[in-house]
């Protein structure tokens, strides 16, 4: 059986004099595509700018990445003053991309900004400042290493989350966003001790987004959600090619 085929959205670098002479970059952290491709993946990169919607023919899944806030014209909210970084070129098209996909039953696994991304896709809203909009006992941008353990997740056991890892999960966490109202078609399944929205996922099929950044933490739970989004892909790609 071929392997499964899976776009990986990228974001936009302006570049820097030491590499490629200040010109800009599309790029990605290499730890989604290593993580895809442990498991069985084959990842092929999104550059941003035009939907080009018909990648998805060719696809079997979807990872939605992270990356900047989401502008938040998408949800109908003025600019907050301490509003991210924004990139209306990826946000043009990630947002048709989530809703197509989702529409077409692909599988999606949408990671941090990702969750984001597709809560606001379906018609969700966000924090825009967590820290001034939602202030609370727990940092959601820790100072430490990447791979930390920063704040335990609990998990609905009545979800496909849920199946796939142990009821509270330590997590890392360095998000300025995060899920304010939850799109219809999607449902809250993980949240953080202070009562945050950490994980949503689909009424059907696979589609998982998370707020923490899995690809960068050990231990098998994290290794789990790239194992079953890619065996999810595997068995749609199987009947598309039989
Ligand atoms: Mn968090």
């Amino acid at each position: 059986m071929s392997r499964p085929l899976i776009g990986v959205t990228t974001q936009r670098h302006p570049g820097t004099e030491a590499v490629k002479r200040g010109r800009p970059l599309y790029y990605v952290s290499h730890e989604y595509a290593d993580r895809l491709r442990d498991v069985g993946g084959v990842p092929l990169l999104l550059p941003p700018g035009a939907p080009e919607l018909e990648v998805l023919e060719h696809l079997d899944g979807v990872l939605f990445t992270g990356g900047e806030d989401v502008a938040p014209v998408h949800f109908a909210q003025a600019p907050h003053p301490r509003l991210g970084t924004v990139d209306a070129a990826r946000d043009a098209q990630e947002l048709p991309l989530a809703r197509a996909a989702v529409a077409r039953g692909l599988p999606v696994f949408a990671i941090c900004r990702g969750v984001q991304l597709l809560n606001v896709a379906l018609g969700g809203s966000l924090y825009q400042d967590l820290p001034s909009e939602r202030p609370g006992a727990i940092a959601h941008d820790q100072p430490g290493a990447v791979d930390e353990e920063s704040h335990a997740v609990e998990v609905a056991s009545a979800s496909m989350l849920g199946s796939l890892v142990p009821a509270s999960l330590q997590v890392n966490s360095f998000h300025h966003q995060a899920v304010r109202d939850v799109a219809p078609g999607l449902r809250a399944v993980g949240w953080s001790p202070d009562g945050l929205i950490e994980a949503l996922e689909g009424h059907e099929g696979w589609v998982l987004g998370v707020q923490w950044h899995p690809e960068l933490m050990p231990g098998e739970s994290h290794t789990a959600l790239f194992r079953a989004f890619v065996a999810a892909c595997a068995a749609r790609r199987a009947p598309a090619r039989a």
